[in-house]
């Protein structure tokens, strides 16, 4: 009995003994022959992770008994019609352009269920798809399209670091059910894409390169380069022309400094700007049941990601800000502004507006770093899943508010006086702080505007279905208790 337990459930062939790195997890045998045509990576991933799952497994291979060692004992390696002929249920992991070398299986497979994992090269925008074109080389069998997402990696080392779900799609909702069975006993979560039409998006999803990333990226770069372009001409090449200042060291860390802060204030403004402009549409319309505009919604959709770059760029700020004093150029500043202090015989440079101003700017922009990673943090699927929609809500508006009033109030203290002082504006451009304030001070005062009772009070009619064209009356709880309701529109 004790030698039985210390047996590996799974043994590559030639195993003495000593277990798999592939957990041998489970479970009472299935009784199902599960078929694999193809002995390629994808392949010998997926047979040990249906023999851990207890299926019985046959591999089909033009040549089996050259590729036989790379599989498990417990998997029967043979000739494809073998395994075609053997197995219920059919795994066709070999690429499709070679789909057609096994039309010759067609009889063995008649009435059997094909799963197509493949994927294409190319995100393709239109059909037929590599599934739709196996099942119209084999009509007789049922083709379900999935774990073209599960990466032979994912398969070796399990679910648990990787992705879980699996998404499948088929004609048959027999076939369909079967697979998704098969795909819970390893571990993975089906999710239903519907029929076999849908696999061209099915095959699409591997080869999309972050898709919901492009605009908030792209915007991200264009403010970067904007503004660092502009703190270049303001700082760097002003006093250069005008004075003959050799200041161009400020460029790799005090320049991209001063940007870093720019881009991720006007991005997080970009994140709570879509809500109030659709606050103001729907106050226009009297309804919230039009449509908004394309831009709108697009941009509605792509508020996390507006958040993240603005998170990034704020952290790296504060990195950055870290380093400055490590910097020789800030010691020897040091230093010489101490000798001339020295010289000039000032024993006391203290001065309490200059502490006063630089104590409280750093203490509110920590608070706003801190609650632009609790954003970040609470935007990451699986803690949002954690948290019901109000606490969500909560977060990310009531909170994003107050970051976003934080991160104002850290830039007007960064200005202090000086947006008033005429020598700060070089070339007559003022200085970047200026500019950049606009967005935020005007989303903030434009959501004070909608916290004025009479404004709220409308927006929280018209977000609970009143409309003024058709005159749906209704009241409002007086106590102000919406059932958490009035959130779920809080755009
Ligand atoms: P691979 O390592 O190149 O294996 C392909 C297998 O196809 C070969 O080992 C070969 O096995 C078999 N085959 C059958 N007829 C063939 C023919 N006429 N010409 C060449 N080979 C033929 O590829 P793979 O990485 O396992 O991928 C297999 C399929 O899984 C592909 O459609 C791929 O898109 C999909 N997939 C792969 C991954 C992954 O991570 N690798 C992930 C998702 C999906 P025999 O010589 O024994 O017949």
């Amino acid at each position: 009995m004790p030698d039985e337990m210390q047996r590996a459930l799974i043994r590559s062939r030639g195993d003495t003994g000593g277990c798999r790195p592939l957990e041998a997890c489970m479970s009472e045998p299935c009784n199902q022959v599960v078929g694999i045509l193809g002995t390629g990576d994808f392949s010998r991933s997926l047979a040990r992770r249906l023999l851990a799952s207890g299926c019985h497994v046959v591999v089909g291979s033009r040549t089996p008994k050259r590729f036989v060692t790379l599989f498990p004992e417990e998997a029967e390696v043979t000739s494809q019609l073998e395994a075609a002929s053997q197995a219920d249920l059919v795994f066709v992991a070999i690429f499709p352009e070679h789909h057609s070398t096994l039309l010759e299986l067609k009889p063995a497979l008649a009435g059997k269920t094909l799963v197509d994992v493949s994927n294409g090269l190319h995100v393709k925008r239109g059909g037929p798809s590599h599934a739709e074109r196996l099942a119209d080389m084999f009509p007789e069998s049922h083709v379900v399209k999935g774990f073209n997402t599960i990466s032979a990696w994912v398969l070796q080392t399990g679910p648990r670091d990787g992705s879980r779900q699996v998404f499948l799609c088929s004609d048959s909702s027999n076939a369909k059910s079967s697979v998704m069975v098969l795909c819970r006993r390893m571990g993975f979560c089906p999710v239903d894409m519907g029929l076999l039409s849908s696999s061209v998006e099915v095959e699409n999803l591997p080869l999309y390169l972050f898709p919901s990333w492009g605009t908030p990226i792209l915007i991200t770069l264009i403010l970067f380069f904007f503004f660092y372009l502009y703190n270049f001409v303001h700082d760097v090449l002003h006093p250069f022309v005008k004075e003959g200042k050799n200041v161009f060291y400020k460029m790799p860390i005090e320049t991209i400094n001063v940007t870093l802060p720019s881009v991720a204030l006007v991005m997080l403004s970009l994140v709570y700007m879509p809500g109030l402009c659709a606050a103001v549409l729907q106050l226009r319309w009297g309804t919230k049941y039009n449509r908004f505009p394309d831009w709108l919604d697009k941009w509605l959709i792509k508020r996390k990601q507006f958040g993240l770059c603005s998170f990034l760029c704020a952290a790296m700020h504060a990195i950055y800000s870290l380093c400055l004093p490590m910097r020789q150029s800030a010691r020897y500043r040091l230093l010489n502004a101490a000798f001339k202090q020295v010289q000039e015989g000032v024993e006391n440079s203290w001065s309490d507006k200059g502490v006063w101003r630089m104590e409280l700017y750093l203490s509110v922009g920590i608070m706003a770093l801190g609650m632009l990673s609790l954003l970040a943090i609470t935007s990451l699927p699986s803690v949002a899943d954690s948290i019901n929609w109000r606490e969500f809500s909560f977060i990310q508006s009531t909170l994003g508010h107050c970051a976003l009033t934080m991160a104002t109030i850290h830039t007007l203290l960064f200005g202090w006086d000086r947006a008033f002082d005429p020598a700060r504006y070089h070339f007559f451009l003022p200085p970047t702080f200026v500019m950049v304030l606009i967005l935020p001070i005007t989303v903030l005062l434009g959501r004070l505007t909608l916290l004025l009772p009479c404004m709220a009070h409308r927006l929280r009619q018209i977000r609970r279905g009143r409309e003024r064209s058709r005159h749906i009356r209704f009241t409002l709880p007086s106590d102000g208790y919406y059932n958490g309701l009035d959130d779920v529109s809080n755009v």
